[in-house]
């Protein structure tokens, strides 16, 4: 946190360091997929060697996931080609509100506006080779999108999964969960509530993401059970997707 003098932010252990929550998905030898495109997009990609991207997903709407859509621009040129972006038809509304001169058609001199090809998400999708299927979420009031990919599935931003949800998500061998901090917070889940929903869903390893500053790496992870760790920035987990 900018300004903040607390243990968790002045520690020198790498995994402490977190930038905005995101994952890249890289099918060997196949699809290269973002999901959200944070303020810290343009190094994340960087840091982590993301030079294409075959699409990208949005799970809702708030700064910290979208306000690096800006630096799709980097891509389309590298790749001269659009970038296919999928979300939810209100998340477009407000993606197209907040990045306007990208969508307004007007001819900006310089040029420079990124290109996007919109599509909408009404359910399970194909995309680069990959099968997709949209997990609903609650994120306080809001309703946002996890996302699951084969055997693995990534729930960030949410405080409660709703009933038909628990389905979509059965026999995940990896998971990755928001998990904010131990105090109860409105929109997202705490610690204690992240680990019963990963009790319940029973996959074979969980990863806690989205936390706050109250929860240090390594005091943290020193006390989850069995199977369940923080994630950090640059951890890479195989999975097995499912194909289309
Ligand atoms: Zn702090
Ligand atoms: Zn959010
Ligand atoms: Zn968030």
């Amino acid at each position: 946190m900018i300004g903040c003098a607390c243990a968790v932010c002045q520690s020198n252990d790498p995994r402490d360091k977190r930038l905005r929550p995101s994952i890249h998905i890289a099918v060997e030898g196949g699809a290269s997929i973002l999901v959200d495109t944070t303020p810290d997009l343009r190094q994340q990609a960087l840091t982590y060697g993301v030079t294409r991207l075959d699409a990208v997903l949005y799970t809702h709407n708030h700064a910290d996931h979208v306000l690096g859509l800006d630096e799709i621009r980097r891509f389309n040129f590298v790749q001269d080609a659009p970038i296919p972006c999928y979300a939810t038809e209100d998340v477009w509304k407000t993606i197209k509100r907040t990045f306007y001169y990208v969508f307004d058609g007007l001819e900006r001199q310089g040029g420079g506006i990124p290109r996007i090809d919109v599509h909408e998400i009404t359910g399970a999708f194909d995309v680069a080779g990959l099968h997709v299927v949209p997990v609903p979420l609650f994120h306080g009031q809001m309703p946002i999108l996890g996302f699951r990919f084969g055997d693995f599935a990534y729930l960030t931003d949410c405080s409660a999964i709703p009933d038909a949800s628990w389905p979509l998500v059965a026999g995940v061998e990896t998971l990755v969960i928001d998990a904010l901090r131990d105090k109860k917070h409105s929109t997202h889940f705490t610690v204690a509530e992240a680990l019963e929903a990963i009790a319940r869903i029973a996959p074979r390893r969980a990863y806690l993401t989205h936390m706050s500053h109250d929860l240090g790496h390594a005091e943290t992870n020193a006390r989850l059970p069995r199977g369940v760790e923080l994630a950090y920035d640059g951890l890479s987990l195989d999975a097995r997707v499912d194909a289309s």
